[in-house]
């Protein structure tokens, strides 16, 4: 098959590129590298270097091959900075996507899977959260991609596109080539890592008087490759002909932050300075999924669920790119 990965140099898309890759398929990588790395992107694809509104680059992204599925991941994705920045995120995360979406049109590609989140339900729901579960977004980001959300299915009613779009929980983990490596990081795992390696001062503890079962913050960590797995299975399925789905992606349990802090100590057999600070702007106190209906549509489960396994190969891998990615 040949894909268009749309922010394939990112952490994710990496991951997923690589898979996609591995399974023989012709990738082409369309990313500004704005957040991505280009070492970041398998040797194998094909990257092309510029933005989704960068019409010249888009076409060639469409063109080099003629494209049977769009997986779309380029996108803002820091909570507190949508918080700061919603018009920021509204263009980014919305816009943008509606350009890939005309052009997706315009070169008669009509399946699309599409990265979604968590951010997108009602966090005050009980868990764990269905599909069904309500939709109120507790931050700008939540909207934009409930928004986009909104979009696609528009788009599938008129003109007959088909999507699959993945709601992750908490991304985390590593593959043996592909890890987390944000220019500011923000994402718990990997600043208890650098924390653990002597690379950063104490990580704060974002608020400990959250209604959970140690006062701090509850997320569902799913490892890396387990999302990319879904990707695979997902373009399998628009390739079968499946109809459109809106699925989750988490590995169905919750840690706190506290426990969280605990298995980086025991992994890395190291300690983790930590501070306790206020609680962090649009950070709901908890999110659990659960992942039946993906393993019903897509027969997918996780396979790396186990939280120390998410955290020693991001350990592995921070160890042998102590610097991340060569800029
Ligand atoms: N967190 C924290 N300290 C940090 C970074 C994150 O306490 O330096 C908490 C954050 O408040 C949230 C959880 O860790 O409850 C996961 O945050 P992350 O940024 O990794 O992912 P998010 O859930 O925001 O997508």
């Amino acid at each position: 098959m040949n894909l268009l990965v749309v922010g394939g140099a990112g952490y994710i898309g990496s991951v997923v590129t690589e898979e996609l890759v591995r399974g023989r398929h012709s990738v082409i990588v369309l990313d500004d590298l704005s957040t991505g790395h280009r070492d970041a992107v398998a040797p194998l694809a094909y990257l092309v270097k510029g933005a989704i509104g960068d019409a010249a680059r888009l076409r060639e992204a469409f063109t080099t091959k003629e494209i049977d599925c769009v997986i779309h991941l380029a996108a803002r994705s820091i909570v507190s900075d949508s918080v700061a920045d919603p018009e920021g995120y509204e263009e980014a995360n919305v816009r943008q996507g509606t350009i890939l979406l005309d052009a997706m049109k315009e070169h008669g590609v009509s399946r699309i899977v599409f990265s979604s989140t968590a951010a997108v339900y009602d966090a005050s729901a009980p868990m764990p959260l269905r599909e069904t579960s309500p939709l109120v977004p507790g931050n700008p980001y939540g909207w934009t991609k409930l928004r986009f959300e909104e979009i696609l299915r528009e788009r599938a009613r008129a003109d007959g596109m088909r999507y699959v779009s993945l709601r992750y929980f908490n991304v985390a983990g590593a593959s043996i080539d592909h890890g987390e490596d944000h220019r500011r990081e923000t994402h718990l795992i990997p600043l208890l890592l650098d924390a653990a390696l002597g690379a950063r001062e104490a990580v704060p503890v974002f608020g400990s008087d959250y209604p959970t079962q140690d006062g701090t913050a509850v997320r569902d960590y799913i490892h890396v490759v387990d999302i990319a797995e879904a990707h695979v299975r997902a373009i399998r399925y628009l390739m079968e002909g499946g109809a459109s789905a809106t699925l989750n992606l988490g590995a169905e349990r919750g840690l706190s932050v506290r426990e969280v802090i605990g298995w980086v100590e025991r992994v890395t057999g190291r300690g983790v300075p930590t501070v306790e600070a206020p609680r962090r702007a649009g950070d709901p106190p908890s999110l659990i999924a659960s992942s039946e209906e993906a393993g019903r549509v897509l027969g997918w489960r996780p396979q790396w669920g186990d939280i120390d396994t998410i955290i020693e190969t991001a350990w592995t891998w921070r160890q042998r790119y102590p610097e991340g990615y060569a800029e």
